[in-house]
């Protein structure tokens, strides 16, 4: 554009009243907004190091496609394929909507109106919620070490988004829904992760704590008698300190579970926007949590460049 354009546009700005004003303000933020995929989509092109089909780095230029994202043909497996190529991202469209959808997504905006904002379809709504559900990536620490606290959580069992009930439902006597448990973990220093269960066994308990624990760690949870029984049956030696709530709720002034508390009521909390979310998709939620918690509400950049490395 030509500064006399710019000049223009903005000699006229101050004779705009409010409502005028907010739709120019929406049309540049969705033209920023663009952009900014548009520039998630070019650093991603740096970082292409090998074939997503084969894994050869045996890769030259093959064109650019009708958005101008670059591609690339394999000299080994003799496939194409573009920058997005094995991203959540690979594929879709429009994407000058893309972070308008998030940020809405995010909101807690039912999808018939994110649709009718965005003149998406309701189909494609749907499929995108899908994709950006997969994101951010699910890279949940190995282990812990130090002060550990580790609590579980329920919310009720939902097919909420399923074609078909995956198994029979489990309905039990006077039609109560039965509860979905998952385990909440945190090491002190900043580091959370989750684990869903299918039911509240000590087996599940086990089999999602059992991993994170590390020699020397010190494991703090509430006064279930399966944590008892899940440490004493480790090989490691650690020390676990049950938090009763008749003893007080914190031992020696740091031993105490607090943390997992508070994320599982804000978890809970923020989850309540979306009416109700199906359990398959509840791990998608948790990791989103995490990952909000950890980067900041509303960095759908840093979202997007991290969904496509
Ligand atoms: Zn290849």
């Amino acid at each position: 554009m030509g500064i006399n354009n710019l000049d223009t546009i903005l000699q006229l700005i101050p004779t705009l009243n409010y409502v005028d004003t907010k739709r120019l303000n929406n049309s540049v933020k969705e033209k920023l907004d663009g952009d900014t995929v548009g520039k998630v989509i070019a650093e991603r092109e740096q970082t292409v190091t090998d074939c997503p089909h084969c894994h050869a780095m045996n890769f030259i230029k093959h064109g650019v496609t009708a958005k101008g994202i670059q591609r690339y043909r394999c000299k080994d497996c003799k496939k194409t394929f573009c920058s997005l190529t094995g991203t959540p991202l690979f594929k879709m469209r429009m994407e000058d909507k893309w972070l308008a959808y998030v940020s809405m997504m995010w909101d807690g905006v039912p999808l018939r109106k994110i649709a009718a904002r965005l003149r998406i379809t309701l189909r494609t709504a749907f499929f995108w919620r899908h994709r950006f559900l997969k994101m951010p990536n699910q890279n949940q620490p190995a282990s812990f070490t130090g002060i550990i606290e580790a609590d579980e959580a329920f919310l009720p069992e939902s097919f909420k988004g399923r074609r078909q009930m995956p198994r029979e439902s489990r309905k039990r006597g006077g039609g109560k829904v039965p509860l979905v448990p998952f385990l909440v973990s945190y090491q002190r220093g900043d580091q959370y992760t989750f684990k869903v269960m299918d039911r509240n066994t000590k087996k599940n308990l086990s089999d999602a704590i059992t991993p994170l624990l590390t020699d020397g760690c010190c494991l703090c949870t509430d006064g279930n008698l399966s944590y008892v029984s899940i440490v004493s049956d480790l090989d490691i030696k650690l020390d676990h300190k049950r938090i009763i709530a008749l003893d007080g709720r914190v031992i020696d002034g740091i031993y105490h579970i607090q943390h997992v508390n508070s994320f599982i009521a804000n978890f809970k909390e923020w989850l309540s926007r979306f009416k109700g979310v199906g359990t398959f998709y509840l791990p998608n939620y948790l990791a989103w949590h995490i990952w909000m918690r950890d980067k900041g509400y509303g960095e759908e950049y840093l979202w997007l460049q991290e969904a496509t490395c």
